[in-house]
């Protein structure tokens, strides 16, 4: 096979190019106009929810809803340490200070770690959650890979310690619980705030772009206000508040309206791919590819091989430019956050899964436009490497 595999590229079999078009013929580019209010929406309708905002990007949706959550300088956010840094950023942002909180075999925020930070190092006095002189006012979750956290868990935590829930759901659009007490509830609906992302890499995309939702229709509201500068008066130039120009594009609307026409088709792929590479790495001994939770059905956007590192002790680069070598792309997870440089010097509290995960997992090819061959092949060199590294 000379054809080169990628890890995950966008789609558009669908309406994109006509709908963009269509804006552009309506001379609607910017943050006005009818693609926007029908993203939001469609995406509300998926969602099973009242009211979203469409903004610029996840990171944009991340840092309006700590806003809103009322985070400001000196307060504590309780962040995951194995994300992407956009989870984490927005804290810095409002000149919080994060502090990191392990993750669980979902790579998602361990709830007994998060119980027991809250229990161990902070004082409750019924009303505010103290980590030293600060208050602890919110988690920000994140759904890694479209695997949902254990919602049910973090949510009762949070209630008791009055903390607002932030759903980094950027990953997870479409992931939803199918059991418990949260049956029929999808991601980014459970917690106070959801953010999503539709960046070029994500299940659907807008370029780039997102989404902020919340059980709260007013508090959507003034997040959209907030994210169009503020206008008190739209037509006087009144403002009470400090805004931000965060608002999507009606250009980026009209992509992600084709988008939302594809997503449960994009969604069903990625579950039946899904299943192909378990059965093909089913019983292989160097590595296995991680499961999602129980009780929900994700929407599966990465695949995580979870290599096994008594075994194979190559390097990740190694592993992955070999695999290159043959056509196929793959990535490490990320770069532990609080050991970036921004963030050396915060608080992390009994980090032990993230750190091993860190050093075990590849990302394999996720496309929605992988064939049933390219699945095949990819299976097949990845084992042949890892079970020649681990001989030789
Ligand atoms: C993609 C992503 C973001 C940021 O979204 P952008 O649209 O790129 O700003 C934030 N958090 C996680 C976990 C992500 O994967």
């Amino acid at each position: 096979m000379s054809k080169f595999i990628p890890l995950s590229i966008p789609n558009f079999e669908g309406n994109e190019r006509k709908y963009v078009d269509d804006a552009i013929d309506q001379g609607w580019v910017s943050t006005g106009g009818a693609y926007i209010t029908k993203l939001e929406e469609e995406l509300a309708k998926f969602l099973h929810t009242d009211n979203v905002a469409a903004c610029q990007s996840g990171t944009s949706a991340l840092h309006l809803s700590l806003v809103q959550a009322g985070v400001k300088p000196g307060d504590v956010v309780l962040v995951p340490p194995l994300t992407f840094i956009a989870a984490v950023n927005p804290v810095k942002y409002q000149f919080a200070t994060p502090v990191f909180i392990d993750c669980d075999n979902s790579f998602c925020m361990d709830p007994v770690k998060l119980a027991s930070f809250c229990e161990e190092e902070c004082a409750w006095d019924g009303t505010v959650l103290k980590y030293k002189d600060a208050d602890v006012k919110a988690v920000v979750v994140v759904h890694v890979f479209g695997n949902m956290a254990d919602m049910e868990a973090i949510m009762d935590i949070a209630d008791k310690y009055s903390l607002k829930v932030i759903e980094d759901s950027t990953e997870a659009l479409g992931t939803h619980y199918t059991e418990g007490k949260y049956a029929g509830r999808y991601a980014g609906t459970i917690g106070h705030f959801g953010a999503f992302s539709f960046n070029g890499n994500k299940i659907i995309t807008t370029g780039g772009g997102g989404a902020v939702t919340s059980n709260d229709p007013k508090v959507v509201d003034h997040i959209r206000f907030l994210s169009t500068q503020a206008k008190t008066d739209p037509h006087f130039y009144i403002h009470d508040e400090v805004g931000f120009n965060y608002r999507m594009t009606n250009l980026q609307a009209a992509l992600g309206v084709a988008q939302m026409e594809e997503l449960p088709e994009f969604i069903r792929r990625k579950q039946a791919n899904y299943e192909l590479y378990k059965e093909l790495f089913d019983g292989f001994e160097y590595g296995k590819l991680m499961p999602f939770r129980e009780g929900t059905s994700s929407n599966k956007w990465f695949y995580s091989l979870n290599i096994d590192r008594e075994k194979v002790t190559a390097s990740m680069r190694d592993i992955i430019l070999s695999l290159r070598e043959k056509g196929i792309e793959t990535r490490a997870i990320w770069g532990l956050i609080n050991e970036q440089k921004p963030y050396q010097g915060e608080v992390n509290y009994k980090l032990e899964k993230a750190p091993y995960y860190a050093e075990r997992i590849l990302n394999i090819p996720a496309s929605t436009q992988i064939t049933e061959e390219e699945i095949r092949y990819v299976a097949d060199e990845v084992k042949q490497l890892l079970e020649k590294l681990a001989n030789g």
